[in-house]
């Protein structure tokens, strides 16, 4: 397979994952070109890139970064050679790719085949069953009809978490704990999932009580090679959504690391994965790992797997796509072995949302707007200065804080400090309490699962 290598990459994003792009792109000598939204015409990823344009003008903020045919049209009068779709949007849509695919361009992530069987949820258990993974007891199939679901239950027991196969981001779930909860739990997902994601398939698992969500980073070339980045610890959660992210996870033990990254890397190798992605597992508190879902993209918290692994992600992707082989200088990972896991990372999503009036999303223009720096910090943001403006049109992630540390205390200290150091006003944040968490004991001791939040009231007084 011939090299092409890229001259001009396309984010077909917004906000922090395309500065993220463009970033790495400009490292590689790859000229960069943005789109924009009408609503995001002031906003920071427009000016990141050599070139920018307007798009879906009448269609609304949201619409804007969904019109697949505008945005390839685009592309290729502009002579984009390739397009990274960062994470939500057009991300995980195999039209998307295809269409790239179709118009000469190539698609920076897994080929439309890869992202049909892993994209959705009940796919995605039956590859992990065919690959000898385990998954968490649930139907095989989707569920149509109350008497489906009801036999289910009897079979499985309460609680049960009603799932759209299509969800994302923590929505389209419902937890059930009897008859009653189960069937409002089905007509709600179902609903919730048409609106947000226009498919109202439904499935139900076993509810499992407190586990920790682990998952594990992997990449392939598109030779066959195949590597895992190890484990992020993603449990701190709110409302099933993602908070702070560990890498490596601080409760595993070597052998549990091993047998982990070998189911995700069964998974990969069961559909021929190529490009970067994460397989996500439950581990319950018997210490069983269940595989949940793949994402067959990059993720908000890749960052922490970066500071850890010392390895640019989104630069190896390109690489990838242009046809490289893993074990190629401008790669350079000739096996398993050379990727290396040094100290710990934790990741603190700063939102826009009020931790005293229940996380509303705040908006508004930021009025002041100092950062952290030094020693073992990072940052991601797009509207990270004074006088930018916060709108509802998009989702609510202000500033990623990444932090390392050769342990993991000297990364959460980090982490502290680099959080009392940031000044936001104009709008309300999270900041305080993330502070609060990463003082916290049970943070600390690494003992949290995702009903850490939960079980915790103290941290949002
Ligand atoms: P999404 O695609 O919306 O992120 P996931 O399937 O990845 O949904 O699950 C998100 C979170 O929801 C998990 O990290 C976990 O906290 C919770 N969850 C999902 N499935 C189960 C389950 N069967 N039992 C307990 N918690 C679950």
């Amino acid at each position: 397979m011939a090299i092409t290598k890229f001259k001009k990459i396309m984010a077909a994003n917004r906000g922090e994952i395309a500065i993220r792009i463009f970033r790495a792109c400009t490292e590689l000598g790859i000229s960069t070109v943005a789109i924009y939204s009408n609503e995001d015409r002031l906003s920071l990823h427009r000016y990141k890139a050599d070139e920018a344009y307007l798009i879906g003008q009448g269609k609304g903020p949201i619409d804007a970064y969904l019109g697949i045919d505008e945005i390839i049209d685009l592309a290729r009068k502009k002579d984009v050679d390739a397009i990274h779709p960062g994470y939500g949007f057009l991300s995980e849509n195999p039209e998307f790719s295809l269409a790239c695919e179709r118009a000469g361009i190539a698609f920076i992530g897994p080929p439309p085949e890869i992202q049909q069987r892993l994209g959705n949820k009940v796919s995605g258990r039956q590859v992990a069953v065919e690959a000898g993974v385990p998954i968490v007891p649930g139907t095989d199939s989707p569920v149509e009809t109350e008497e489906e679901a009801l036999i289910f239950a009897k079979s499985c027991g309460y609680p049960i978490i009603v799932k759209a196969s299509s969800g994302g981001g923590g929505r389209g779930m419902r937890v059930a704990q009897n008859q009653k909860e189960l069937l409002e739990g089905l007509k709600s997902a179902a609903s919730e999932a048409q609106a947000a994601f226009g498919d109202a398939t439904i499935f139900l698992e076993k509810y499992i009580e407190s586990p920790k969500h682990i998952e594990v980073q992997i990449l392939g070339d598109k030779h066959g090679h195949l590597v895992h980045f190890y484990e992020r610890d993603c449990s701190i959660q709110r409302r099933h959504q993602k908070v702070i992210e560990i890498a490596p996870s601080l409760d595993l033990t070597q052998k549990m690391r091993t047998e982990v990254c070998g189911y995700a890397l069964k998974i990969a190798k069961t559909v021929g994965y190529v490009n970067a992605g994460t397989i996500e597992f439950l581990l319950d508190k018997e210490r069983n790992f269940y595989f949940i879902e793949v994402n067959p993209r990059i993720q908000v918290e890749h960052t922490v797997t970066e500071l850890v692994t010392m390895r640019n992600l989104v630069q190896v992707q390109i690489r990838v796509a242009e046809g490289y082989r893993l074990a190629d200088p401008e790669i350079g990972i000739k096996n398993q072995k050379d990727i290396e896991l040094r100290g710990f990372a934790i990741q603190s999503r700063i939102t826009t949302e009020d931790p005293n009036n229940n996380f509303a999303p705040d908006f508004g223009t930021i009025k002041a707007y100092r950062t952290a720096a030094g020693f073992g910090v990072r940052l991601d943001a797009a509207a990270g200065y004074a006088g930018a403006h916060i709108s509802p049109h998009y989702d609510s992630l202000l500033v990623k804080i990444s932090t390392w540390g050769l342990t993991f205390l000297e990364a959460a200290k980090i982490m502290h400090r680099a959080l009392q150091e940031f000044r936001i006003r104009g709008v309300k944040t999270n900041i305080g309490f993330l502070e609060k968490v990463m003082t916290y004991p049970v943070f600390l001791e690494g003992n949290c699962d995702t009903s850490f939040l939960d079980n915790h009231p103290k941290l949002f007084e």
